[in-house]
């Protein structure tokens, strides 16, 4: 988390105020980046990530999709397969959520 993520703006600038920076755009529920190419001319593009720090922006609702497409049979693999307690002990954790 750094300073730039930290306070996302949920609407995008308005149009003939040239800003750039992260914006959150709540009717797509989608994260822009929005670079001024030239003199009011912008280019937005969706990031998943802060382009500074490398955070997932969608982190909590990602992490929940990514958690529903496994299968316990899945999870139970995976922590078979895990090597380190900790990671064990993750899939373990997550086995159980599914049950
Ligand atoms: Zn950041």
């Amino acid at each position: 988390m750094c300073e730039y993520c930290e306070n996302i703006p949920n609407n995008e600038s308005k149009i003939g105020e040239p800003e750039e920076g992260i914006f959150y755009n709540e009717k797509e529920k989608k994260h822009y980046f929005i670079v001024e190419q030239a003199r009011y001319e912008r280019t937005r593009v969706e990031v998943k990530n802060c382009p500074m720090c490398g955070k997932l922006l969608d982190k909590e609702y990602d992490l929940y999709e990514e958690f529903l497409k496994f299968s316990y049979e899945e999870l139970k693999d995976l922590y078979l397969k895990s090597k380190s307690k900790e990671e064990k002990s993750f899939y373990m954790a997550l086995c159980n959520l599914k049950l």
